[in-house]
């Protein structure tokens, strides 16, 4: 039987087909009629069924590492809980959530810990990805509402990418936007200081300096109204013109480090494009003025009109797949339910009185980074943390992961405690992963969509409401936490979200109130508000908003730079961000040899002209300081980034690659109002790492490292490791025996102390077991095929190449088909191909999921430039 369900990973939230085969296994097909992607899946959706393996999975809750049941389990979280706020009051506790639960889940988790613990003291790691647009949206329009819609884009002129790699992060909303430019011509416009994939398909790439996109849109608002191109009879439905005006036009330009040609390109093709549709991301959010630079983006459409009509808007796009539920139950810290104020009386009294709760909080509780201080300071004594992995993804990682160390009492419900955070926890929760729980989830353009259970919870597994819910009757809170499933929690929260559309707020689904459970089984995805005489469709093209007077807010920003000013110790602007096939810190997708197959280590994007300076060459390894961190990564040379400027991507963990947990470095300055740490403009050192060896490992079953540096990837047949180490290794024989566990296995070896160089073989029987090879330099060998030769009999391991007659594919490029780099580059001078769809008709790369069609246009672009100068 064919499930309808909803992708696990990022915002765009693209509907998928599940089917169970029965064993465990589960095959995974684009939803053709979901709205949010028409049948397509980037490479991690259409990689899911990898991921659904039991391998790795927490089975059994454990206190203080013993395996135990539930009932000694969840006793102990609530009597610890409850002891702590008796002892010490209910800001004693926190709970740290996630915007990969479901908006069941996250009700209850929310109800229970501002309705009846009596604390604010709930947030979430969506304040890492949008707090900034929640922000800027409530300052502006009164609400935390997204005006537009994803049919925008097919309906644009121009779409204008903010601080936002949608290629990679949001691929198949990237996909959709070269349709609609292939239909019918839209311009695109990337704004990055990085040159990233989606710049490919780009019209425009503005390198703006990090941090100075207030700049830049306020010197749009000034030329929109130095140009005529107000739109005044919109304005009259806004407050704050002429400050916002004043503000604008004295606000420093050349911040933002582009010529006045490129600003005025820019300016001219927006003002003289009626649909526009501006995308931002986590470039603008993660960032001290991440608010500022929302309203300096907003502050433009609304001076102009173009917002809530087809094609015209901005549209903030989510890094998960239900942050957007998060924000609807109140999940953040500074919200109440439903997009109700907490500091209005009014509305908590009414959120109060429909939970049966005995108090409300009257203030914000701890956002993020507050959070994991207080835990350090000891003044938050119990902490429950859910499907999150803050040890790694929270700025100044090292401090956190102490903090929650040294906390009392550590709760921590996820699938797996293979990560940094759970080996912390005093209990642990097994939770059922995302194809075995039902639920609801919102994606960035306000679409509700089903996920659905297709294959049972395994070992002891209980969904997240379920645990929740236990603990507060468990704690006394009785019949309000009685539910009979997650149907029943989500006509609670359409039921409450009435209360809201009656105090005039956007967030109303309350014509889903009084959905029978055969209806949420058969809840085909919906956009919101879902209520008597409102159903989906756009905000705000009539002028209505939702501050009191009714009117928009123009804000009047000015530009300030990053809160960390690069100086002689720490000359570089540190840019952390996603890969296109990784996701988060990598708790599912490293279990997918295909998504390992791109880029299999943490890496450090640098400029030549500064490689050069330092003595860097490629696959150097490079030492990163911050004042608050270091990490060991594999140096990628190249001009994507400007000088001065270096990029790491942050999925890299404890547990694949602990050198490189990156948001150790990055410092935890926030934005003022919305509490979101500047992820993208940190200030670094960059030097040569002096290895004494590098080694690079293949095997058919887990490694052990112990080096200075290394990094672990699956494979179709086993495992692969990059290693280095600053301490000579006197014995490689029994390091290799050490590191593959196999004591007893057969060895052959090459030793070369001389020229420092070591391969080592280690065979079970007649098949490959591993295979390690170390060199004084980083080591050079055919890794793509190496990987391929754990257990097989293959000959050949010693040489680290293939055999000559044997094709070597290269690097795989295209995830959906295994096709490597040096496949395509054969095709292309061999058949003269000459655009990535005519590479796509010859090799299928890139016609699956399309998300490697940018680097394709790149291989190609260099594959011509090379061309043309021989
Ligand atoms: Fe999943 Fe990719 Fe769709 Fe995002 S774009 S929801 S990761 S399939």
């Amino acid at each position: 039987m064919t499930a309808r369900s909803t992708c696990p990973y990022c915002g765009v939230g693209c509907g998928v087909l599940l089917r169970a085969d029965g064993q465990g296994g589960l095959d995974v097909q684009g939803d053709p009629d979901h709205p949010a992607n028409f049948g397509r899946l980037c490479s991690k959706g259409s990689a899911l069924g990898e991921t659904v393996g039991l391998e790795q999975r927490l089975l059994v809750p454990r206190v203080n590492g013993r395996e135990t049941g539930w009932d000694d389990a969840l006793q102990r979280v609530a009597d610890r809980f409850a002891g702590t706020i008796a002892k010490d009051g209910p800001d004693s506790v926190a709970f740290y959530v996630s915007g990969q639960l479901l908006t069941e889940d996250y009700y209850v988790a929310n109800k229970l810990m501002k309705g009846f613990i009596g604390s604010a003291n709930i947030d979430t790691n969506s304040r890492l990805c949008m707090a900034s647009s929640v922000a800027g949206h409530k300052r502006a329009f009164g609400t935390d509402t997204v005006p537009g819609t994803y049919e925008d884009l097919d309906a644009a002129d121009l779409v204008v990418l903010v601080g936002s790699n949608l290629a990679w992060c949001h691929p198949v909303l990237y996909q959709r936007l070269l349709a609609a430019r292939k239909a019918r011509g839209t311009r695109i416009v990337v704004i990055d200081p990085r040159r990233t994939a989606s710049c490919d398909g780009a019209d425009m790439h503005l390198a703006l300096a990090p941090g100075s996109d207030v700049a830049l849109f306020n010197r749009l608002f000034a030329e929109i109204c130095e140009r005529g191109a107000l739109d005044d009879a919109y304005l009259s439905h806004c407050n704050g013109f002429d400050e916002t005006l004043d503000a604008a036009r004295n606000d420093d330009m050349s911040a933002t480090g582009l010529s006045d040609a490129q600003i005025a390109a820019f300016c001219r093709l927006w003002i003289g494009t009626e649909r526009v549709v501006t995308i931002f991301s986590q470039g603008v959010n993660q960032s001290t003025s991440g608010s500022d630079k929302v309203n300096a983006i907003l502050n433009c459409h609304l001076a102009t009109g173009r917002i809530g009509k087809p094609g015209c808007g901005p549209l903030s796009v989510t890094g998960q797949p239900n942050a957007m539920g998060g924000r609807e139950v109140g999940g953040l810290a500074n919200t109440l339910a439903c997009h109700l104020d907490l500091e209005n009386a009014d509305h908590r009294a009414a959120v109060r009185d429909f939970w049966g709760a005995p108090s409300v909080p009257d203030g914000p509780g701890l956002k993020a980074v507050d959070m994991f201080r207080a835990v350090g300071r000891g003044r938050v004594r119990a902490l429950w943390i859910i499907h999150t992995n803050p040890a790694v993804s929270m700025p100044e990682a090292d401090a956190v992961r102490d903090a929650i160390a040294a906390c009392p009492f550590t709760v921590v419900s996820d699938i797996t405690d293979r990560t940094d955070t759970a080996r912390l926890a005093d209990v642990l929760l097994p939770a059922t992963a995302w194809a075995e729980k039902d639920g609801t989830v919102t994606n960035s353009d306000r679409t509700i969509s089903r996920q659905r259970k297709v294959l049972p919870a395994p070992g002891q597994a209980r969904p997240d409401w379920e645990i929740l819910a236990d603990v507060g009757r468990r704690m006394g809170f009785g019949a309000v936490f009685d539910y009979d499933g997650p149907a029943a929690i989500f006509r609670e929260h359409a039921a409450l979200s009435g209360i809201a559309g009656r105090f005039g707020r956007d967030f109303d689904i309350s014509g889903l109130s009084r959905l029978t459970d055969a209806a949420y089984d058969a809840f085909e995805p919906r956009r919101w508000p879902i209520a008597q005489g409102r159903s989906g469709g756009r905000f705000f093209a009539d002028g209505a908003f939702f501050h009191p007077d009714g009117k928009a807010r123009l804000l009047p920003v000015k530009w300030k730079p990053p809160a960390a000013r690069t100086e002689p110790r720490y000359p570089f602007r540190l840019n952390t961000g996603r890969l296109r096939d990784q996701w988060h810190t990598m708790t599912r997708t490293a279990l997918s040899p295909r998504l390992s197959a791109h880029m299999a280590e943490p890496f450090l994007e640098l400029h030549p002209a500064d490689a050069g300076r330092l003595g860097i060459a490629s696959a150097d390894l490079v030492r990163v300081t911050s004042a608050v961190g270091a990490a060991i990564l594999r140096a990628r040379i190249t001009d994507a980034v400007r000088p001065g400027q270096v990029f790491a991507p942050m999925h890299w963990t404890g547990e694949t690659a602990p050198s490189a947990r990156i948001d150790a470095l990055v410092a935890a300055a926030t934005d003022p109002l919305s509490g979101q740490p500047e992820s993208k403009a940190g200030v670094v050192a960059v030097a040569r790492y002096a290895a004494a060896w590098y080694g690079f490992a293949v095997s058919r079953d887990a490694m052990t490292p112990g080096a200075d540096y290394w990094a672990l990837a699956r494979t179709r047949s086993g495992y692969r490791a990059e290693l280095a180490g600053s301490a000579p290794v006197r014995d490689w024989e029994a390091e290799a025996r050490r590191l593959f566990g196999r004591p007893n296995a057969e060895v052959a070896s090459l030793l070369d102390a001389k020229q420092g160089t070591a391969r080592i073989v280690l065979h079970e029987g007649r098949v490959l077991a591993g295979a390690l090879y170390v060199s004084s330099q980083p080591v050079a060998v055919k890794r793509d095929y190496l990987a391929t030769l754990p257990g097989t009999e293959a000959a050949g391991a010693f040489t680290g190449r293939p055999p000559a007659d044997m094709p070597n594919p290269g690097p795989v490029l295209c995830s959906c088909f295994g096709i490597g780099i040096n496949t395509i580059v054969q095709a292309v001078e061999d058949q003269g191909l000459m655009s990535v769809d005519a590479i796509g008709a010859a090799l299928g790369a890139g016609t699956n999921c399309g998300s490697c069609r940018p680097e394709i246009a790149e291989l190609l672009q260099g594959i011509r430039t090379r061309e043309a100068a021989e």
